[in-house]
């Protein structure tokens, strides 16, 4: 994939806007917010918004605040919180403020009454599936609710006691008195207050109301002053009520701005999907490395900087679309390219005598740690009578314009000599088990006469080749258009049964004194990272991601 090159002058709509309203003196300065309600670990969707919101603030010497909507707290938690803290610094941002809409019940509550006493808001005893079919249709007006009509009085009352603690759930619901033939169903009059009986991670038993997303949201917002709020796309028919709470309440007028949710082929994004897989075992946790959150990613060996890259490629579009996942995967190629160590591992391992090579001889070959880094230097590598390839790297009777080893055929072993196959030996099942072949020993640069054959395959010296675990994974789900799947089908019926595979690889040795938090190229076979799961005498390597695009080609046969 080229690299789409932005001109310096063209700028996203938000960056349009944002100009616009510092030029005219709207706003002095900007503030955004990265809003996660704490009821999951964060996803590459949400990296998205993040780096969006902190990267418009950082361009325009603005800050951004961290806030958890937290006003469900039947489905949230502390462990959320962490995550979300600990990933969003992860990506490389810090927030200027971090606040909890929790921080904002009090205020919010004093609101609920100032509505009520302006008779913009009442007490409403309908059963929720009354009110959801009282709320009319598209094309029908909706009806009005028998208590809709009530004295402020009354409503305060009835909303200081729904406070107190005097009603059931479902019991009694504070509504905002709009318009129940509004053409925007959202209009008709929304809830705003719900009774939950339930704990708070955060204000525990204190309050047994809880603001809904619309009212808590906007005043939030407009609590911090945050300028610029920006939201995915299925927000925009928020925004009259978000504008009405603000004109309403008389309050720090925020604005809302919706761009489009960032979606990716193979990959379900919704927390309540992600949390499925997680229970229902599919997946090893949130941080699986299959796994589309970002603790997966980073287990999986991407970088900040590969999300980062990847959130501004996606760049800002005001319609849905969906991205290719081979876009993610080359932009951790291009980081991990700059800053992989190489090394040589074998995956599926065939034993290659060099008959003419002998037998005590050892050599240590020059190997360069990182091309794409002059600075990063040369190590030496091990060579010697015996060494490991990959089966792959045979073939007995191979097509035309097959360049690795066959019988009679000549390759370069990496950083090494030529060899040229001479005999294949096999078992009493016909197996291949061993070839056996020769080398040239002027065929190294060094020794004078460098000679190019077309094929150059990597090896591991059997003396020397140490153990390690490889996990390989492959796409979580085998459909590309998840959201395209048939109405009433399940998500599950996609998923990859064959998304990881484990192996147990020839490594060379010299990767035993690698850091684990180090990102390596295994050369040909892609980049990798020490698992979490890699302890003293057992290391575990997670593939990032090949080396190439083999999925496209996989397709393409
Ligand atoms: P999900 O639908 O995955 O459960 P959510 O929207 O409920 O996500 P929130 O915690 O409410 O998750 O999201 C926090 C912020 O991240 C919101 O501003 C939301 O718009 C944004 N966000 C969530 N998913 C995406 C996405 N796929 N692309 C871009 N932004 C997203
Ligand atoms: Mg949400």
């Amino acid at each position: 994939m080229d690299e789409v090159k932005t001109p310096e002058a063209s700028r996203n709509f938000l960056e349009e806007i944002i100009e616009a309203d510092l030029a005219s003196g709207k706003h002095q300065s900007i503030l955004t917010r990265f809003p996660p309600e704490p009821n999951g670990y964060l996803h590459i969707g949400h990296a998205k918004s993040i780096c969006l919101n902190f990267g418009l603030a950082q361009k325009y010497g603005g800050k951004t605040n961290l806030r958890f909507d937290d006003t469900n707290p039947t489905k949230e938690d502390v462990e959320y919180v962490d995550s979300i803290q600990a990933d969003v610094r992860w990506l490389g941002f810090q927030w200027a403020g971090l606040f909890y809409a929790s921080d904002y019940f009090e205020q919010l509550y004093e609101w609920a009454h100032k509505l009520i006493d302006e008779g913009l808001a009442y007490v409403d005893d309908l059963t929720q599936e009354e009110i959801r079919t009282g709320r009319g249709t598209v094309t029908q007006p909706g009806t009005e609710s028998p208590y809709r009509n009530r004295s402020v009085e009354e409503n305060r009352t009835l909303f200081t006691r729904m406070r107190e603690g005097r009603y059931l759930e479902g019991e009694k619901v504070l509504r905002a008195k709009i318009d129940m033939a509004h053409p925007n169903m959202l209009m008709r009059d929304p809830i705003l207050y719900r009774i939950i009986h339930a704990p708070h991670h955060r204000t525990g038993d204190q309050w047994c109301i809880y603001p809904m997303y619309d009212y808590a949201h906007g005043q939030s917002d407009s609590i911090e002053k945050i300028t610029h709020s920006i939201c995915t796309l299925e927000f925009d028919v928020h925004r009259p009520l978000y504008d009405w709470f603000i004109e309403k309440l008389q309050i720090f007028p925020s604005h809302q701005y919706e761009f489009a949710r960032l979606n990716l082929t193979y990959t379900v994004m919704s927390k309540r999907k992600l949390l499925e897989l997680v229970k229902s075992g599919h997946v090893k946790g949130w941080d699986d490395p299959r796994m589309p959150t970002i603790c997966g990613l980073r287990r999986r060996g991407y970088t900040p900087e590969s999300i980062r890259l990847f959130a501004d490629k996606v760049g800002v579009a005001k319609r849905d679309n969906v991205i290719d996942l081979g876009l993610l995967e080359w932009c951790v190629r291009e980081d991990l390219n700059k800053r992989a160590k190489r090394f040589m591992a074998i995956l599926n391992p065939l034993k290659v005598v060099i008959t003419n090579y002998p037998k005590d001889k050892e050599e240590l070959l020059d190997v360069r740690i990182n091309p794409e880094d002059p600075d990063a230097g040369i190590r030496k590598v091990t060579f010697c009578r015996e060494i490991y390839v990959e089966q792959d790297d045979f073939m007995e009777n191979p097509p035309k314009k097959y360049f690795r080893l066959s019988p009679g055929n000549e390759v370069r072993l990496k950083y090494g000599h030529i060899i040229k196959c001479q005999e294949v030996i096999k078992d009493a099942a016909g197996n291949v088990t061993e070839l056996h072949c020769t080398y040239d020993p002027n065929s190294r640069g060094a020794n004078g006469a460098w000679r190019s054959v077309k094929g150059t395959i990597h090896w591991v010296a059997v003396t020397h080749a140490q153990n390690a675990e490889v996990r390989l994974f492959d796409r979580l789900f085998t459909e590309a258009y998840m959201d395209g799947i048939p109405q009433g089908s399940d998500y599950k019926e996609y998923l990859n049964t064959d998304s990881l595979k484990i192996v147990t690889a020839l490594v060379e040795p010299a990767l035993a004194a690698e850091p684990a938090t180090f990102p390596v190229q295994f050369e040909r076979l892609g980049y990798f990272i020490a698992d979490m799961d890699d302890t003293s005498g057992r290391r575990v390597f997670n593939r990032t991601v090949t080396l190439k695009d083999t999925w496209t080609k996989k397709e393409e046969k």
